[in-house]
């Protein structure tokens, strides 16, 4: 087994297809790309003498070099440790030592970062900057016929996950949960047809850039922003010159392209799908977007422990919710996977019934088989098989799953559980209200008592006190923040999830909270 076998296959039978897409300059096409990874199989292995097991990090932003070294090292049988190229170098450094990669690949604006860290100056890694002296060189070898074989179980991709909830810990993917999730997305995600394409706005280092497989399965294009990141202007500008165009876009992403197709009525014509993820949708930003785009969204529910795959929400459902006005549905994360068996339990691991609240946990070849040396932790999140994903969430009895909040984000106030999430959901249906984010604060009598923190409409001005009329108009009394705090903008981590870790901090600082308003 061996996930480049796909790009093989694209290579051999699609080998005139566009494979790798500058903005809309064709740079590779998939004979070629087979053939580059092919050749940089071979280097990584004869040239740099990378042996079975060895990892090859990834810190690059976006560019098409990123596919050819992916699909390289998978060609020379290696392991993948993708980072976000946002990250600090201290963080950089930590993904480095910890995964003990040999060989890091950069782009250019990032060699200096990488230069400077401590793997690189004790010696254990080598730095290889895309498009420099040292890289032609590297593709001047001959190619490797074939992918080398690897076990099925190999691991092929060590994804670090994004720290909201602690440190870093490196999710070991193999070859075999990559292939499942590839089927995932055909069944349950998108169908992909000839002269289809993708478009890679969000970092490719992080789960989204994992359809990249899908899409080499199919020979379909892999378009980069030449931004190399998201700029709505420039997503818009794509979906005029290419067809049949996907795009994965976390909620906050999907919330700045509405911003932006409201403002400039774009012709979003050739938009095929918009699949959204990593985050809690707002039901409005839904709305809306369905409002703009039609009935293109299809959301998808994962972690980087069972990568994109554990339950979706399918573009029929998202109109059917819409057509019938069933905001449970089009707030619920659709159902399981087709390779994934989900349930909803209770602490000790046993199902609960239909509509109760309680911990997703899942199983399936798409489930990693554990943490990157870091037993203790594997065995705390993988019990009996089930992976354990610290996500509080009901399931109907027709198996559609709706997510309450994260387990340790569940704010208990008086003994009873707060979910922040139906919070925010009602603070943003306030007119004034942009984002916002609620946490829970420890205090003496109640446990937890709930803090929500608002970023105001640009011009609109809103006060706690009425907010907190607001809110008492859509959910029950206890649930109500007792402290507002306003903001000019959330905090917010390299995937543009809000990073509750620091407005804790922020509360932990403050020595004289406000007054709860009365
Ligand atoms: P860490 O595990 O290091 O704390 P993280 O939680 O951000 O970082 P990721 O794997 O990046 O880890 O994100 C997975 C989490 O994102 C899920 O467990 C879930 O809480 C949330 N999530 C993913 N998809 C959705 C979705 N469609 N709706 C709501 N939340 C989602």
């Amino acid at each position: 087994m061996n996930l480049a076998a796909l790009l093989q296959r694209a290579g051999r039978a699609d080998f005139n297809r566009p494979a790798l897409v500058l903005g809309t300059d064709v740079t590779a096409t998939y004979g070629a790309l087979a053939r580059d990874a092919a050749v940089l199989g071979r280097a990584l292995r004869e040239t740099l003498g990378l042996g079975a097991g060895d990892r090859v990090a990834i810190v690059m932003r976006n560019v098409p070099d990123y596919v050819t070294v992916l699909f390289g090292a998978w060609w020379g049988g290696l392991s993948v440790v993708p980072a976000n190229a946002k990250l600090h170098p201290k963080e950089i450094d930590y993904i480095l030592r910890d995964s003990g990669a040999r060989v890091c690949f950069v782009t250019p604006d990032l060699a200096p970062s990488v230069e400077g860290t401590s793997a690189v100056a004790d010696g254990q890694v080598r730095v290889i900057e895309a498009g420099s002296a040292d890289w032609r060189v590297l593709l001047e070898t001959e190619p490797l016929d074939e992918p080398l074989t690897v076990e099925a179980d190999a691991m092929a991709w060590l994804f670090y996950t994004s720290g909201t909830t602690g440190r870093p810990k490196g999710a070991m993917l193999s070859h075999r949960n990559l292939f499942s999730m590839t089927a995932c997305y055909f069944a349950d995600v998108d169908a992909i047809g000839a002269g289809d394409c993708i478009v890679h706005a969000a970092p490719m280092s992080h789960g989204s850039g994992l359809y990249i497989l899908p899409h080499v399965a199919q020979a379909a294009a892999q378009v980069i922003p030449e931004s190399g990141g998201f700029d709505p202007a420039e997503i818009f500008a794509l979906m005029r010159a290419h067809r049949g165009l996907s795009m994965f876009a976390a909620p906050t992403m999907v919330h700045r392209l509405n911003v932006t197709a409201e403002q400039a009525d774009p012709d979003t014509g050739n938009l095929k799908s918009i699949i959204y993820g990593g985050g809690p949708m707002y039901l409005a930003d839904c709305k809306r977007a369905f409002a703009l785009f039609g009935p293109k969204l299809i959301q998808i529910y994962g972690q980087g422990e069972s990568p994109m795959t554990i339950t979706a929400l399918s573009r029929a459902r998202h109109a059917e919710a819409i057509a019938r006005g069933d905001d449970a549905l089009l707030g619920s994360v659709g159902v399981a996977q087709m390779l994934a068996d989900v349930r909803v339990t209770d602490e000790g691991g046993t199902p609960l019934p239909a509509g109760e609240t309680g911990e997703v946990v899942v199983r399936g070849p798409q489930v990693m088989p554990g943490y990157w040396r870091q037993p203790d932790a594997t065995a705390a999140t993988i019990r009996d098989g089930w992976l354990h994903t610290g996500d509080m969430g009901a399931m109907a009895a027709d198996g559609c799953l709706t997510l309450k909040d994260r387990s340790k984000d569940v704010i208990i106030s008086g003994g009873t559980n707060i979910y922040p999430r139906e919070v925010e959901e009602a603070l943003l249906l306030h007119p004034a209200v942009r984002e916002v984010s609620v946490i829970g604060r420890p205090v003496a009598d109640w446990g937890e008592e709930v803090v929500a923190f608002v970023v105001p409409r640009p011009g609109a001005t809103v006060g706690a006190a009425d907010l907190d009329g607001h809110v008492r108009d859509h959910i029950a009394r206890f649930k109500r923040p007792r402290h507002y705090r306003f903001l000019e903008a959330l905090p917010k981590n390299h995937y543009g999830k809000v990073a509750k870790i620091t407005l804790r901090e922020w509360l932990d600082k403050e020595t004289e909270p406000a007054p709860p308003p009365t």
